[in-house]
């Protein structure tokens, strides 16, 4: 039998098969649409997604030629988050599409020899204490031992299990459409989100002359989600917002989206589990989905992946719901806040401003900074201060980086004594990064861990 089913090959479904298969795991990963739409909603990496890229040597590719942007935004206000004060080896998003993210994770799957199955939609799933069995629209089912439902913000796998989706319906409706414009050089730097007579627009670049145009008006609030976006309803917005000079010459693609705020109940029902949009949505604001989604599966990735190879039990799977459901709820909060300051009324025009003054306060600054990179989330603490904190990228004596000895996807055992100046005697970081254990005794003996291994005092599984 499959040790893991994954279902769903957006970013997050690609990431977490390539964990479990660094983990020694058998999976199976398929997906309902026969292809690849083509089509990029996320068009950059925020910093601890690139950080956690890098420490699997899966960004070497990518991050060539790749544009980088010091920077994030909050509701697009004007003054820009720094992310050079941020302690990252990453201080910038990377201007990578998710498209090239899908394809090179999948790449590096099928070198590993798991080769994404397309076509099957999932529509039925049961569950017992032996495993879960997964049927497909096409009569094909599945057996496995676990299944981690990565299926978008639709998820069957999510609805097949009960699991409630608790939250609000979107309360505005915006059109994303990638164009080819003339008339007009638009300005960007950062998106602007400050409404206009009732109308917001930003315009991103992307290759080869294509832009991108995030856009939302009064005409947009009417319309069904599925309805089709029309040149005409494209030009008629650019117009507006540019001035009668602009001249759209080509629609590309163009599709709807809500600021609509849900969240997963619970992320795991016995061999059952939800990630990345699954089990959470909200509006794009500040460019954290993807991200969000990616460091879901990097959290369950190793901990599916030692309990498959019966190095720990199934408790240590809670702790995926435990960490990674308060890490949604923040990026919900944060994403329904930026909503707020960008709602077109003179009062909000006013908390816009005190918000504008605040974010130019360095400390302020930074704290948002950490919040949208995503550098500064921590779980829950332990005894030691570190414990819970994701651990920085130092270079260490021997020339390696942490990330460097994480590329394995095993836990790694730092020591002073060996590692030179650390922020602890002995400091235990999880296969994600994160510091499962710490101490400032140099003799203190590592503690059992399920699923942790330490040998030589140098490396651990
Ligand atoms: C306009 C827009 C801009 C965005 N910009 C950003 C950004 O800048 N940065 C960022 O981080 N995020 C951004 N996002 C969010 C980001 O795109 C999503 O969060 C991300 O795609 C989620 O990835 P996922 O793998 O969880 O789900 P998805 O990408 O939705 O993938 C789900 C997969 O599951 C498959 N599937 C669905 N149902 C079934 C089924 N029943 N059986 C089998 N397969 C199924 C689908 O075919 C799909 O391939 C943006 C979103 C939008 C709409």
């Amino acid at each position: 039998m499959n040790d893991v089913l994954v279902v769903g090959a957006g970013p997050t479904g690609l990431l977490l098969a390539t964990e479990l298969v660094l983990a020694g795991a058998n999976v199976v990963l398929v997906d309902r649409a026969a292809e690849r739409s083509g089509q990029s909603k996320a068009l950059s990496l925020q910093p601890r997604s690139v950080e956690i890229l890098h420490s699997r040597g899966l960004l070497g590719p990518l991050l060539e030629h790749a544009p980088r942007l010091p920077a994030g935004h909050f509701a697009g206000l004007p003054v820009p988050l720094d992310y050079t004060a941020l302690d990252t080896r990453f201080p910038y998003q990377l201007g990578i599409p998710q498209l090239r993210i899908e394809q090179e994770l999948e790449d590096q799957l099928a070198a590993e020899g798991v080769v994404l199955r397309r076509g099957l939609e999932l529509t039925g799933l049961r569950q017992d204490e032996a495993g879960v069995v997964a049927a497909f629209a096409d009569g094909t089912t599945i057996p496995a031992g676990w299944i981690v439902g990565c299926d978008g913000a639709r998820s069957a796998v999510r609805k097949l299990a009960g699991i409630d989706f608790p939250g609000r319906d979107g309360r505005f409706s915006a059109v994303v459409a990638d164009v080819v414009i003339s008339g007009i050089e638009p300005d960007w730097a950062l998106p602007s989100l400050v409404p206009r007579d009732g109308a917001v627009m930003t315009m991103v670049p992307l290759e080869d002359g294509v832009h991108r145009a995030l856009f939302t008006g009064p005409e947009q609030q009417n319309l069904p989600k599925d309805q089709p976006v029309t040149p005409a309803e494209v030009a008629s917005a650019l117009q507006a917002w540019y001035g009668e000079d602009v001249v759209l010459r080509e629609l590309r693609y163009g599709s709807r989206f809500t600021d609509a705020a849900r969240q997963a109940d619970r992320y795991r029902v016995g061999r059952v589990f939800v990630a990345g949009d699954a089990a959470h949505v909200h509006s794009p604001t500040g460019g954290q989905g993807m991200n969000l989604g990616l460091q879901d599966a990097f959290n369950l990735g190793w901990k599916l992946g030692a309990v498959v190879r019966g190095e720990a039990g199934e408790d240590l799977l809670d702790s995926y719901h435990d960490e990674r459901h308060p890490a949604g709820v923040a990026v919900l909060a944060n994403t329904r806040a930026q909503g707020v300051l960008m709602v077109p009324d003179d009062d909000v025009a006013c908390l816009r401003e005190t918000f504008v003054d605040l974010l130019g306060v360095p400390e302020a600054n930074r704290r948002l900074a950490g919040v949208i990179s995503g550098v500064g989330l921590a779980y829950a603490a332990g005894e030691h201060p570190l414990v819970g904190r994701r651990m920085p990228d130092l270079t260490l004596p021997d020339g390696t980086t942490v990330a460097e000895r994480l590329r394995g996807g095993r836990h790694v055992l730092l020591d002073s004594a060996v590692d030179g100046e650390l922020p602890a005697a002995r400091i235990l970081v999880r296969p994600d990064g994160y510091v499962r254990w710490a101490t400032d005794d140099a003799e203190s003996e590592v503690p059992e861990f399920p699923g942790v291994r330490v040998t030589m005092g140098q490396l651990s599984r």
